[in-house]
């Protein structure tokens, strides 16, 4: 039946199979599984995306950090010279 099935991404689809095509052909059980693979790929590469981009922020985060405080290193050297 049409519309016994949701995807967040996709939309609705046959509760049966997992189909979101509406005039598709019922794939049963095979499509149904299917269909439950791709998610779990889909979720999996949105979930690579998401760790590296945490990994690139970070990674830019520590070298700011790392600037800072060189920066600050340099600044009490500089304030210990003048003393
Ligand atoms: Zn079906």
């Amino acid at each position: 039946m049409w519309g016994s099935y949701y995807n967040d991404l996709l939309g609705w689809g046959f509760g049966c199979c997992h189909t979101t095509t509406k005039n598709s052909m019922c794939s049963g059980e095979k499509g149904k599984k299917e269909a439950l693979m791709r998610e779990v790929r889909r979720n999996r590469k949105i979930l690579n995306n998401i760790l590296r981009f945490k990994l690139v922020f970070s990674l830019k985060k520590y070298k700011e950090k790392k600037k800072r405080d060189e920066e600050i290193k340099k600044a009490k050297e500089i304030s210990t010279l003048e003393k």
